[in-house]
């Protein structure tokens, strides 16, 4: 489980990693937040600079707690416009140094207060908080977000158009799926799993499972390195939802697994398909909150084109063993590790951390109430008379996320009312736009 801290440890774990980045050839260190919009957003330090850094933060400004996709801005009662500051505290527990960006290290950072204490806009404070109060209920969770891509050529345009999954596709980008994969075992990830994905130019990359904090960072490091060496090839990368009017989107599923004493709850329990009791509970707590929590998981204007029917992309409040048309598909696997199930709704222009964060304490609100887990759907949603459609457009998961007293609660005030200006921002930023020109403004962003 990431932790956290106190400055003087903070400072003596830097001095140790410095000492060892300055016999790798590091020469900086970039910090990485995601805002609430999905964009990362970075400062950096020369590695001389790292200790004070670790000890003290470097500073951060406030305005980006309220940043749309666009680099504009909205407010809240709680935003301080261009006063304040606050202190980005890189974790060194996932230090990495990047495989892509030679002389660079990189760290996921917090955010704090001037006066020490965390900000309660911290994203990934959150996730953290929502995961240690799983664990002091006993149980634990392993998460990963896969990734989906398309990768562009100089112009613009897909890089490949070869079939889908299709060894042709494959072979045409043979060298550049070689340094993908290189750079990410590189930096201590586990991959699973790389392919051509169906859309042109799509591909995906899949990690091992591990902590629901830890899972976030991973997927934000995954993203950073495919695209930096995609750079180094002259290639551009998009993450958003829809690169293609009409098109299947980018995903950012969720894969998701609640363990006890070591043991699976997804796996050789009594329920239907091999679920325990406390993993039923727990995905009907997530059904539940399913429209709301896509304010978190699908957070921008251009999610609900990716989120429709027919393109594997989950848009049915549902669930399914194997169902590609559901929004929770259940994996049974073949293994008891391997059971899990997959948040198919959502996409990569979510924050990570409020999307695990946010499906966490939905869960334990599930687990808590001990909600029944609804009616398995079989088949495709879309064929069956009352299956119910995810809200469809950005408004309307707001509308859920407004009614949400799980989500407001496990957010905390600030947090939940920054996410909500956001979006309703973002809903009004692209209101008279064409699908066409939301996929023009949101395509290069994420
Ligand atoms: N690209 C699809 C999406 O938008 C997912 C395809 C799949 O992996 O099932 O989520
Ligand atoms: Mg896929």
């Amino acid at each position: 489980m990431t932790t956290t801290y106190p400055p003087a440890e903070r400072a003596a774990q830097a001095r140790e990693a410095e000492a060892h980045l300055a016999t790798s050839g590091i020469d900086g260190v970039v910090f990485g937040w995601v805002d609430n919009a999905g964009i990362t957003r970075v400062k950096s330090v020369p590695l001389a600079q790292l200790e004070h850094a670790a000890e003290h933060g470097v500073g951060a400004v406030p305005c980006f707690e309220v940043s749309l996709v666009d680099d504009s801005f909205t407010s809240t009662p709680s935003s301080t416009g261009p006063v304040g500051d606050l202190r980005l505290v890189p974790d060194l527990d996932r230090l990495a140094p990047l495989a892509a960006q030679p002389g660079w290290a990189w760290a996921p950072a917090d955010r704090y207060a001037q006066d020490g204490t965390p900000h309660p806009g911290c994203q990934r404070g959150f996730a953290r908080r929502i995961t240690e109060a799983i664990e002091r209920r006993g149980f634990s969770v392993r998460a990963g977000i896969e990734i989906e891509w398309v990768v562009a050529d100089a112009t613009g345009a897909p890089a490949t158009t070869a079939p889908g999954f299709g060894m042709t596709r494959f072979i045409e980008h043979s060298d550049y799926l070689r340094e993908v994969l290189r750079a990410l075992t590189a930096q201590g990830l586990a991959v699973l799993q790389l392919h051509p994905e169906y859309a042109a130019g799509q591909f995906e990359v899949s990690v091992a499972a591990e902590g629901p904090v830890e899972a976030a960072d991973t997927a934000i490091l995954v993203r950073h390195t495919i695209r930096a060496v995609s750079a180094r090839r002259g290639l551009r990368v998009s993450y958003a939802p829809l690169f293609t009017e009409g098109a299947v989107g980018n995903g950012g599923h969720l894969h998701l697994s609640l363990w006890r004493d070591g043991r699976n709850l997804g796996h050789g329990g009594p329920g239907r398909h091999g679920l325990h009791p406390e993993a039923e509970h727990f995905l009907a707590g997530a059904l539940a909150e399913l429209p709301a929590l896509l304010a978190l998981g699908t957070p921008s204007v251009a999610s609900y084109l990716r989120l429709v029917p027919s393109h594997y992309a989950g848009a049915y409040r549902c669930w399914g063993l194997e169902n590609r048309e559901a929004a929770l598909r259940l994996i049974a696997g073949s293994a008891a590790g391997q059971a899990n199930a997959e948040f198919k709704c959502f996409d990569a222009a979510a924050n990570p951390y409020l999307a695990i964060g946010g499906v966490l304490a939905a869960g334990l609100a599930g687990l808590a109430a001990g909600l029944p887990l609804p009616p398995e759907t079989v088949g495709d949603p879309a064929a069956l008379d009352g299956a119910e459609r995810l809200p469809a457009s950005l408004p309307e998961a707001i509308d859920a996320y407004e009614k949400s007293a799980v989500l407001r609660q496990a957010l905390g005030p600030e947090l939940y009312e920054t996410v909500l200006a956001v979006r309703r921002a973002e809903a009004e930023l692209f209101a008279m736009r064409t699908d066409a020109e939301v996929i023009d403004a949101t395509r290069w962003r994420y």
